[in-house]
């Protein structure tokens, strides 16, 4: 094994947050040589919407200003109310009495400064830019880490492919269902991901059709539509262009298994029953 003269840092998972650390680590820390390893084939994001507040866009200025101007590429054109609002809260379930369905039920106020939804796939590239060929490695799934032989303190990362690779220390960016995390802690519960009681659908579509279901200006501003059991949100993406729609549901079945959660279907905003907002419901 050749000599390596700094620390080399492992960087496992190359999503938002292992691709927001490699950057901070090699702008901050250019001594320290970083590998990033992501099990997929290239960089890719779902096609969905993200929210980020004031506060997490300033703390990405903070890491690394082309990661704040990055966000501020992606969510141009996403309305900006006067004094900021992070989102209105509204009836969106007709069977609530004593109140009309769409109305206002409260707003949660915003810091001054950039925020709002980004287009996942379009920030993720955007960042991809700030990583240096050469520092990623792809089709490298994680399967285990055993400390080295050699006296170092090293850690072997050892691969699904069959390879291994040699680093100072593991940093584990993979996700909910982290592999990393499971090695760390070991066979305990808190290693797994724990099902919430909760599932969510996504849908995009553009924002021309949902300003015809919704009026010129509430699909251009952050949106909480309350019901029972459930809640939907909705935001502006793609600099104004696309709206994102992520509908959460409670399941009272919590013993649902991952079988059955997979043949509740598709469908974009969810199965909201028919006491919901029918014109997002429905349309
Ligand atoms: C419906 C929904 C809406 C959300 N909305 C928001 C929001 O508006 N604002 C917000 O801040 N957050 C939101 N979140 C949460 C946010 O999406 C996640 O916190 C964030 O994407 C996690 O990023 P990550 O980089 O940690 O993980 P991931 O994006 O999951 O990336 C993990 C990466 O690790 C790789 N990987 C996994 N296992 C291995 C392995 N063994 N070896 C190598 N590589 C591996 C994967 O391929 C992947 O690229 C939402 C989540 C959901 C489900």
């Amino acid at each position: 094994m050749a000599e390596r003269s700094s620390l080399s840092i492992a960087i496992v998972g190359g999503g938002i947050a292992g691709l927001t650390l490699t950057v901070a680590l090699l702008t901050k820390c250019p001594h320290i040589k970083v590998t990033l390893y992501e099990s997929a084939a290239a960089f890719g994001e779902i096609g969905a919407g993200v929210g980020f507040s004031p506060v997490m866009v300033r703390t990405m200025g903070m890491i690394d200003p082309r990661i704040e101007a990055a966000f501020i590429k992606c969510n141009k054109g996403n309305v900006n109310p006067d004094p900021p609002v992070w989102f209105t809260a509204r009836v969106g379930d007709k069977r609530k009495k004593g109140v009309e369905l769409g109305e206002e039920s409260f707003t949660i106020p915003a810091r001054e400064g950039p925020n709002g939804g980004v287009h996942r796939a379009q920030f993720l590239d955007e960042l991809v830019k700030l990583v240096p060929e050469g520092v990623a490695q792809f089709k490298k799934r994680l399967r285990d880490i055993t400390e080295a032989t050699d006296g170092s303190g090293d850690a072997i990362l050892h691969f699904a492919d069959g390879s291994t690779a040699q680093h100072s220390a593991v940093l584990g960016c993979d996700g909910i269902k982290s592999r990393v995390r499971q090695i760390v802690l070991g066979d305990v519960p808190e290693a797994q991901a724990v099902f919430s009681g909760k599932y969510a659908y996504r849908g995009i579509f553009p924002m021309t059709k949902a300003i015809e279901i919704l009026g010129e200006e509430i699909p251009k501003m952050p949106q909480m539509w309350l019901g029972y059991h459930a809640h939907i949100l909705t935001f502006p993406i793609a600099n104004g262009t696309l709206f994102n729609g992520t509908s959460t549901r409670k399941l009272l079945l919590s013993w649902l298994t991952r079988l059955q959660l997979s043949h509740l279907g598709r469908d974009p905003l969810g199965r909201i029953r028919t006491g919901w907002c029918r014109r997002l419901a429905t349309r």
